[in-house]
């Protein structure tokens, strides 16, 4: 009986210690270097994506309870130059995401474990065995995102919201999202090519093989990888 209530007792005390680690982790402040990005600039329009089942896994991501954008304050006001550079053509920016905690970057990785949870495998990556996504580099165990300085984004009309045809979409993993892809319109590379040369005229860097994915060049924090939740 002794026994028996000895280790209910550690029973209780090891899953009291277990709420309150993870209740920690997930009241982790943000930390004041980072802001909301539309508190430095209201008017950009954001869809977080991983906060959303509408993301190559289906499901919201670890570390997303909030589709908030946060992002470096040196990036904040970065980007702002290049809303306002849009706005006067008609034209917004839309955030699909941008500080990624590591935790979302570890649900990444858990899930290309599982070769049979394809569910999104039509819409986000027809022509990529899941089993490559590794090593083709789409799926990494860091990502820039979590420095906090890189952001997804498109360009949106201001009149309806409308995407500017980018000739993929957004998380499509295959050689049709790379910059140096031909077999798009001339509009769709022309829109491409806007986004490109605004974001770099305000210090962004962009990415190969994702025309949505842009780096602050002069980030502040180049090797610092940021886990605090996005709330
Ligand atoms: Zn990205």
């Amino acid at each position: 009986m002794i026994k028996t209530l000895t280790s209910f007792r550690f029973i209780i005390i090891a899953t009291s210690c277990i709420i309150l680690l993870n209740c920690a982790s997930i009241n982790e402040p943000i930390p004041s270097t980072f802001t909301n990005i539309k508190e430095i600039s209201p008017s950009i329009v954001i869809e977080m994506r991983y906060y959303s089942s509408d993301n190559f896994i289906g499901k919201r991501i670890d570390g997303y309870h909030n589709p908030k954008s946060f992002i470096t304050k040196e990036a904040a006001y970065a980007l702002n130059k290049v809303q306002l550079e849009l706005n006067k053509k008609g034209l917004s920016l839309k955030i699909f995401d941008s500080y990624r905690p590591q935790r979302a970057v570890n649900h990444f990785i858990r899930w290309a474990k599982v070769l049979e949870d394809t569910i999104m495998k039509r819409q986000y990556y027809p022509n990529v065995k899941k089993k490559d996504l590794f090593d083709l580099g789409y799926i990494a165990e860091r990502s820039g995102h979590s420095r906090g300085s890189t952001v997804d984004l498109t360009i949106i009309e201001l009149i309806n919201g409308a995407e500017l045809d980018m000739g993929s979409s957004f998380d499509f993993f295959g050689r049709k999202s790379h910059h140096s892809y031909k077999d798009i319109t001339n509009k769709q590379k022309e829109n491409r090519a806007l986004l490109k040369s605004t974001m770099e005229k305000y210090g962004f860097k962009p990415y190969s093989e994702e025309w949505w994915h842009y780096t602050l060049a002069n980030e502040p924090f180049p090797d610092t990888y940021f886990d605090f939740p996005i709330k």
